[in-house]
């Protein structure tokens, strides 16, 4: 797989499930025209409004295991039980549009996809407080008891992580995680190892004007002596 264009870097938000992932990924999507969810592939049953393509491609379990096989996921990881993982043809379509492919993944899944493509801009999104991050995980409702231990042992692994992420952000209150989120965002595109292509090209343009200035006028100089 090639690298990124450098300044379309493939954006992870990971983090324990109780972290409020979806909610800023749902609301970066509606502000931020150049950024592409990357619909996963999943094993799981759709929960109630999800739509298949949309939010998930649910798969069966055999269908999901050819495309391990057929080497066409980027990563892949099993979470509670389940398999998910992101199309490597994902990618390819988010940098087609000119856009950045934002990830909703697991921390394992960001373990890998720092692998192949290691200039991809890494966001732990984490709960503000242990009641909030325990409503989270028991938010989904319909879960017994085993599945509640599970999902806090998973949470427990994830922040294991944070430390190997290239920012952190407390998701207290929505929009200060989104202003937070954005300016990350924001500032590793003016980083110079990212600059976009047209940047690159403005300063080969004004280096060839003032050439070309101090060209003229050396001659001009040189005239008058
Ligand atoms: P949920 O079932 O609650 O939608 O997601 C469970 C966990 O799986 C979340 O932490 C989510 O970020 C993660 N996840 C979703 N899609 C992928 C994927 O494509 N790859 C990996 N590694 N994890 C994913």
């Amino acid at each position: 797989m090639r690298p990124s264009p450098s300044h379309l870097f493939p954006i992870v938000l990971a983090g324990p499930s109780g972290g409020g992932k979806t909610t800023v990924r749902r609301a970066l999507l509606e502000h931020h025209s150049d950024l592409v969810f990357s619909v996963s592939a999943t094993t799981r049953q759709p929960r109630p409004g999800e739509i298949d393509g949309k939010d998930y491609q649910f798969l069966g379990r055999g269908e999901f295991e050819a495309l391990i096989e057929g080497g066409d996921l980027l990563e892949w990881a099993e979470v509670h039980g389940e398999l998910y993982g992101t199309p490597r043809a994902n990618l390819q379509r988010a940098w087609d549009e000119g856009a950045h492919l934002l990830l909703d993944i697991d921390v394992q899944g960001t373990r890998q996809l720092r692998a192949i493509q290691p200039d991809a801009l890494t966001v732990f999104l984490l709960p503000p407080d242990y009641d909030r991050l325990v409503d989270r995980l028991r938010g989904r409702g319909s879960e017994d008891a085993g599945t509640f231990r599970r999902r806090m042992r998973t949470a427990l692994s994830e922040l294991s992580e944070v430390e190997r992420f290239d920012y952190a952000v407390v998701n207290d209150d929505l929009e200060d995680t989104l202003r937070a989120v954005e300016a990350i965002v924001s500032a590793e595109r003016h980083r110079v190892k990212r600059l976009n292509p047209d940047v690159r090209e403005l300063v080969r343009d004004l280096s060839e004007s003032l050439n070309g200035m101090l060209g003229a006028s050396q001659t001009q100089e040189a005239r008058r002596e």
